[in-house]
């Protein structure tokens, strides 16, 4: 007997017939004399809808009502597949992200998972119960609900998979695995057997939506393997997993992030310090700051550019006025309109020229480079935002056509 966690996605339980081709999957995984542990999202666009509804009655919620908002999309699904299940005659109980000891930090919106406690999901599971657990939500020591930022349900399930030792943790979502780009944009995009924890984190927080990079980064730590796959074509999905070198791919995936600006401030005086104190103020207001780039300079004055996710623009772009006043620097400017387009691979640390293969890419489609950045198993390129879904495709099919 195992103990098996199946996450399904938000399109897996979007309605009636979907709930019950979810009671299906479960049901005859119980049925092998499994123990199962169910993790749902919200149905279909759900928390879409709910934080549409927020912003109509008031357009500054706070977060923590936000929070209690948002945390009945997932009760709504739990309960109702938990339904099905009855319906379909196996015992079953649905429990909320508290109920099942999910203990959380107190950052609403953006909670961290600190612990879960598995004694309730135990105690049911002895009972022979199918258990439903509610993704992206836990409690915080306020007895607070709390959600896990957008995506957060794949976290949920790996942390479950991870405190109670689970045999196998599936992430059933709406593709058949994890592509060489999104299947959706990317005709010929092919679906990988395998993938490093490292390349699918950097996927993931490059931009493919596919897995919730948290839930990589804490698979990788709690050595949980994970399979994603389609709950409707029921075919063999992506194994992501410490990865030996052999199984290493010269190159895994092209993705592609949106929420991204890039942010200039202009003539900033040639002395040493003054980078340092505006990371710093950036840093105490929690932006993340990605590719930075400074000019070498003229008139005893240099640019520093840097690029942001696009939601802390306006609270960066704050910060930087009174910085630009302080330090006598000409002024700061940004530009929303940009992409990020990422390739991501283990085996460029030892290969040569994928960088040069990129590049050459954007060259043949006339895509101007504004910013670079590498690290090991990466290079991501600034580009503007009309041109990224054309990036994809050239660099896409520089790298895997005739493959
Ligand atoms: P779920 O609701 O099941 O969590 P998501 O919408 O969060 O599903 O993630 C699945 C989507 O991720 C797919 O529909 C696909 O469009 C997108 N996606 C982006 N990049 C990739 C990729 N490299 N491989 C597979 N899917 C990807
Ligand atoms: N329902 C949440 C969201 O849409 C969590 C999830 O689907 O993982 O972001
Ligand atoms: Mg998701």
């Amino acid at each position: 007997m195992s103990l098996i966690v199946q996450k399904f996605g938000g399109t897996s339980v979007a309605n009636t017939e979907r709930l019950q081709n979810v009671a299906d999957i479960v049901t005859k995984t119980y049925e092998k004399g499994n123990d199962v542990v169910v993790v749902v999202s919200a149905q279909g666009d759900t928390t879409d809808e709910f934080i549409e509804k927020a912003y109509e009655v008031n357009p500054k919620p706070s977060k923590r009502e936000m929070d209690m908002l948002l945390c009945a999309g997932e009760q709504i699904s739990a309960s109702l597949l938990a339904m099905a299940i009855e319906k379909l005659g196996y015992p079953v109980i649905s429990l909320l992200g508290w109920q099942a000891g999910f203990f959380t930090s107190t950052a609403n919106g953006s909670a961290r998972i600190e612990s879960v406690d598995p004694n309730r999901i135990k105690r049911e599971l002895d009972q022979k119960r199918i258990v439903i657990v509610t993704g992206f939500q836990g409690i915080n020591r306020y007895e607070d609900m709390t959600t896990l930022g957008r995506g957060g349900s794949d976290t949920s399930a790996v942390a479950i998979a991870a405190v109670m030792h689970a045999d196998l943790c599936q992430i059933y979502t709406d593709v058949e695995g994890v592509f060489t780009a999104d299947p959706r944009k990317i005709e010929d995009a092919k679906k990988l057997n395998v993938i490093s924890y490292d390349e699918m984190l950097e996927l993931a927080t490059l931009g493919a939506q596919v897995l919730n990079n948290r839930s990589v980064e804490m698979a990788k730590k709690y050595g949980v393997e994970l399979e994603v796959l389609s709950s409707l074509t029921r075919k063999p999905g992506t194994i992501v997993k410490e990865a030996n070198k052999m199984e290493e791919m010269l190159i895994s995936g092209i993705a592609k992030d949106n929420d991204v600006a890039r942010v200039s401030i202009i003539g900033v005086p040639d002395r040493p310090g003054l980078a340092f104190k505006i990371f710093t103020k950036l840093a105490a207001k929690e932006i993340n700051i990605d590719i930075i780039l400074q000019s070498i300079g003229r008139d005893n004055t240099k640019d520093i550019s840097f690029t942001i996710p696009e939601y802390q623009l306006e609270d960066t772009m704050e910060i930087l006025k009174c910085y630009v006043e302080t330090i006598g620097a000409a002024n700061a400017v940004y530009d929303s309109n940009v992409s990020k387009v990422s390739v991501v691979g283990a085996g460029m640390e030892t290969h040569p020229g994928v960088a040069a293969q990129m590049f050459e890419a954007l060259f043949d489609a006339n895509i101007n480079i504004q910013m670079i950045s590498t690290s090991e198993i990466k290079i991501s390129v600034l580009i503007s935002r009309q041109d990224a879904d054309q990036a994809v495709t050239a660099i896409h099919k520089k790298f895997f056509s005739n493959k």
